[in-house]
């Protein structure tokens, strides 16, 4: 019997995963743990909170009674809760650090003296920092350059060394930058079109020379679910496949998807710290059999259409956007 507690469900990448696990035979319980904050929603996770098998439970993964009490009851931990916008971390990352690695350290604990026989740890390819040319394998050095990042290469430090001195299952993925519906606007897909949708203007950093894999948000779902069935404790598994652009290519295609032109573009100066590039070779989690499914261009046009037809799930966040900022 396989009950699987989600923590960080009711944001972006969780949501969706919910719903994969949801529909999946092998999986009898679903519990979410979210702290809902300005990132979460149960909004998110919608018609599904109407399965018989989900459970929400509001809560912060800092919170080391709750979350022992959980890990008890569950045989399996996906962990996404943290803090994941870059520019935030930039001004605010004692939070990052607090919620990403001792979150992540107070949620090992939990597992540990549980003994949850599998715990997936999700995490990003910005903990390898910025690649001139080439790809990082999983072996490849940990040289994340924004708190964002070295807040997660931290846990994800913490989350192996838990393999190693207490045998706890655990894996950890690492996807390139996620796109799709329900993701917060202060992130750039969602930003952009957003923008777009209320006939505003763009702002690109620097030059927009800036290179990201974008990676449809069912696609890492496919990955993590991969790595939560069949991953090998104690291993690391990159998730990418999506398709490479620089900021100003994926600007050319939202622009053009919303049939506008460059003068909608304002340049802004580059933001403290931009990592020119990431890049990864997923060739491990290949091996296990994920196949990334999504073309970009039709996932965006996919994304669009959502916002377009949800306004009223991104309006009030931009209000909230404009007053924090
Ligand atoms: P998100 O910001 O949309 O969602 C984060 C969720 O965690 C929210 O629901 C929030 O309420 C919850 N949360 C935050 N702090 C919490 C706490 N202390 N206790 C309990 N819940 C808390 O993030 P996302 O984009 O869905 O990312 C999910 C995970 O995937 C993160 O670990 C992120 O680092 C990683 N990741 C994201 C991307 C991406 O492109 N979005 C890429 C690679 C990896």
């Amino acid at each position: 019997m396989s009950r699987v507690l989600v923590t960080g469900g009711a944001g972006f990448i969780g949501s969706h995963f919910v719903r994969r696990l949801l529909a999946a035979d092998a999986v009898d319980q679903v519990t979410v743990l979210d702290a809902l904050t300005y990132a979460g929603s149960l909004e998110n996770l919608g018609e599904a909170m109407l399965s018989p098998k989900l459970t929400f439970v509001p809560g912060n993964i800092l919170d080391a009674r709750l979350v022992g009490v959980l890990a008890r009851e569950h045989t399996a931990i996906v962990h996404f809760a943290a803090e994941s916008h870059v520019d935030r971390s930039f001004y605010e990352a004692g939070n990052f650090l607090s919620t990403n690695v001792l979150g992540t350290h107070t949620l090992l604990a939990a597992a540990r003296d549980a003994g949850v026989l599998r715990f997936v740890h999700v995490s990003t390819d910005e903990v390898y920092g910025p690649l001139e040319s080439g790809q990082a394998a999983e072996d490849f050095p940990l040289r994340p350059s924004v708190p964002y990042a070295a807040s997660k290469a931290a846990s994800d430090l913490v989350a192996l060394s838990f393999f190693q001195t207490f045998d706890v299952p655990v894996c950890v993925t690492r996807s390139s930058n996620n796109y799709g519906p329900r993701q917060h606007p202060e992130k750039i897909i969602p930003l952009f079109i957003t923008r777009l949708l209320k006939g505003h203007d763009v702002t690109l950093h620097g030059q927009g020379q800036h290179m990201r894999n974008w990676l449809h948000v069912e696609d890492n779902c496919q990955g993590i679910d991969l790595v939560l069935r069949s991953g090998v404790p104690g291993q690391v598994y990159n998730i990418g496949g999506g398709t490479d652009l620089a900021g100003a290519e994926l600007t050319a295609r939202l622009l053009a998807m919303f049939d506008v032109g460059w003068d909608r573009v304002r340049y802004l100066p580059d933001r403290a710290s931009n990592d020119i590039r990431y890049a990864m070779d997923w060739s491990k989690i290949a091996a296990l059999g994920y196949r990334p499914a999504h073309d970009l261009d039709q996932g965006l046009a996919q994304t669009a259409d959502w916002y377009r037809r949800n306004p009223d799930r991104w309006a009030p966040l931009l209000r909230k956007e404009t007053q924090h900022a």
